[in-house]
């Protein structure tokens, strides 16, 4: 959505968490969709981050949760 130089890959992002970049891209080939979270931790990451975060973030909360 920002459009600046350093978002020209689209899909490219940082990880808000760890500071890691990776790639979302919302769809069925996101990497999030590979980690199964439960109600939990999906509410956590409703309420502290406005997008995915890296893969490694995101094990580590289903392991938290
Ligand atoms: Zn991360
Ligand atoms: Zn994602």
């Amino acid at each position: 959505m920002v459009n600046n130089p350093a978002s020209q890959i689209s899909n490219s992002k940082r990880c808000p968490r760890c500071g890691a970049a990776f790639v979302c891209t919302h769809d069925a080939f996101c990497q999030c969709v590979g980690v199964v979270l439960n109600e939990n931790a999906r509410a956590y990451l409703r309420a502290h981050y406005s997008d995915c975060l890296c893969r490694k973030c995101l094990e580590e909360i289903a392991a938290l949760y």
